[in-house]
């Protein structure tokens, strides 16, 4: 493969780290020319990566944190900057494969613009796709960019999709472990705490959507995600409750065959599958020993258990804005739960009542999708979910 051009956005995340161990396997900085890696808080791990794959640029999210990132950069030669500005300027530096990895909305404004000089953007920032898919695949089928699922159960479709007619595909059943609370009596899911929700069964990950594993938002996340990336219908997408997560994703077919993707949990896959697409190289990862393993159970995915799946349901049929609703109503709504200020089913309440208010401006909700009216939708419904929480804490 040809000598490429890398930038890793969100690099020192769970997802970024992964992102840099293939690289440095790959090669590092022998095989990659590194445009540009971005982190948040975390900068002396920034600096190590950026000196190690020898970038031209670190980047910090956080002004406050640059004097520091200068310091532990000092007479690298990489250059160091901080803030969203900053975070715009490394996404236009013309990059080959780009890797967005940013936690949040935050990553929507970077991704967008990386994909202004056509790059292929590898996306694991699922926030971007709920909140404006059509603006996202929009802007990439544009400028001849392409985008790349990373979240391990869209790359499994991705793959499992690989030389099939999309007429043929007559359902995509997406996999959930159930999280931290699957076993749980229901009566008991009021009282977890941020803690108790901040553990996975089966997979590492980084608190925010660990936790949007235990309530599901994770999953409705994901279903959205499918009806945006691969434009199937919201009435043929499911999720089914798969407790020991091997199966990431499946595709059924109108002659009734199911192709399954299987795969270990480790992250690798899905990021070296998108790395190296379209070929398939040697990757880190484990092989399943399935004699070992011994049997897979399924479960059907509760949605009286989980709210968040009815939610994003509706989200997907009423299409418009109530992606970019339900996203802020959901971080709003982990962030109120992380503070202690809600409990954690009513994470699912607040939600649902920001889309029922945003939803009752019909003119909001419908207009054509826009960056600028991504982000009115976005404030807009932050500051309901605020008072929607204020009231609850009364
Ligand atoms: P982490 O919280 O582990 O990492 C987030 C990254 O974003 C870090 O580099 C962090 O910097 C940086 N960051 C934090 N806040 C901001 C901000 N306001 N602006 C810019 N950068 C910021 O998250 P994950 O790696 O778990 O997840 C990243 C994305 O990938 C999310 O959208 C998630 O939903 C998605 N995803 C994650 C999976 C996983 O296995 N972890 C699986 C599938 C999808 P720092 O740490 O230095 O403060």
């Amino acid at each position: 493969m040809q000598r490429r051009r890398i930038t890793v956005f969100g690099a020192t995340g769970s997802i970024g780290e992964n992102t840099i161990d293939l690289l440095t396997r790959q090669g590092g900085a022998d095989s990659y020319d590194v445009v540009a890696l971005s982190g948040g808080r975390n900068v002396k791990r920034l600096a190590e990566q950026a000196i190690a794959l020898k970038a031209d640029l670190a980047v910090t999210a956080f002004d406050d944190c640059l004097d520091d990132l200068r310091a532990a950069l000092a007479g690298s030669g990489v250059e160091a900057a901080a803030g969203q500005a900053a975070l715009i300027e490394a996404a236009a530096r013309p990059a080959d494969w780009i890797m967005s990895a940013i936690v949040g909305f935050a990553g929507l404004a970077p991704g967008l613009k990386a994909l202004e000089h056509g790059t292929t953007l590898a996306l694991a920032n699922k926030e971007s796709l709920v909140a404006a898919g059509p603006l996202l695949l929009g802007a990439a089928a544009k400028h001849g960019a392409r985008v790349l699922p990373v979240d391990s159960e869209h790359s499994a479709v991705f793959q499992a999709l690989v030389g099939e007619d999309m007429a043929a595909v007559e359902r995509v059943i997406i996999t959930a472990s159930g999280g931290a609370f699957r076993d749980w009596p229901i009566e008991d899911l009021a009282k977890a705490t941020p803690e108790q929700a901040s553990s996975h069964p089966n997979w590492a990950m980084g608190q925010r959507i660990t936790i949007d594993s235990a309530s599901m938002f994770n999953k409705g996340m994901e279903l959205i995600e499918t009806k945006e990336y691969f434009g199937i219908a919201p009435s043929k997408i499911e999720a089914l409750v798969h407790p020991e997560s091997l199966i990431h994703a499946m595709v059924g077919y109108r002659d009734g065959a199911i192709m399954a993707h299987v795969g270990p949990h480790d992250m690798r896959h899905a990021i070296g599958y998108a790395l190296n697409w379209p070929e398939r190289a040697a990757l880190p990862v484990e092989r399943l020993d399935l004699a070992k393993i011994g049997q897979m159970t399924f479960r059907p995915a509760c949605e009286t258990r989980w709210p968040a799946l009815r939610i994003a349901r509706e989200v997907m049929e009423a299409g418009g804005y109530a992606g970019a609703a339900f996203n802020a109503g959901k971080e709003a709504a982990l962030d109120a739960f992380l503070a202690r200020e809600i409990g954690f089913t009513q994470m699912s309440d607040v939600v649902a009542a920001v889309l029922d208010r945003l939803s009752a401006d019909a003119g909001l909700m419908k207009s054509d999708l826009s960056l600028e009216k991504v982000l009115h939708v976005d404030h807009l419904a932050r500051e309901e979910a605020a008072r929607i929480v204020r009231s609850l804490q009364h």
